[in-house]
């Protein structure tokens, strides 16, 4: 199998997504204990309308969990769209670790 990843640079992509995990998993904690956490949310991309802020971050907690998942399995989806496989590439990744579509196949 090919090495796509090496070790400094998988170590690095695993940090930023325990990083987002946290904050969104920080998120989660304010926003059950009543805090509005929505402007924080938008600013993240995670407000979805018809989907409560809680709803929108345990979603957001749970995908990057999953990514993150991938990484230290070493598993080859990890970094390639979801839908058709396409290599995110290195500056997508350094940007947002937990990326999942590429640009043709972001949601918007
Ligand atoms: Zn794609």
């Amino acid at each position: 199998m090919e090495i796509r990843f090496d070790d400094p640079t998988r170590e690095r992509l695993r940090r930023r997504l325990l990083q987002r995990g946290s904050t969104l998993a920080t998120i989660i904690a304010d926003l059950l204990a009543g805090k509005d956490r929505e402007r924080q949310l938008a600013a993240l991309g995670y407000l979805r309308p018809g989907l409560r802020p809680e709803e929108a971050a345990r979603n957001a907690l749970d995908q990057v969990e999953a990514r993150r998942r991938l990484l230290v399995d070493g598993d080859d989806r990890y970094g390639r769209c979801d839908i058709c496989g396409t290599d995110l590439g290195m500056l997508s990744l350094f940007e947002m670790a937990w990326a999942d579509r590429c640009h043709t196949h972001t949601a918007s």
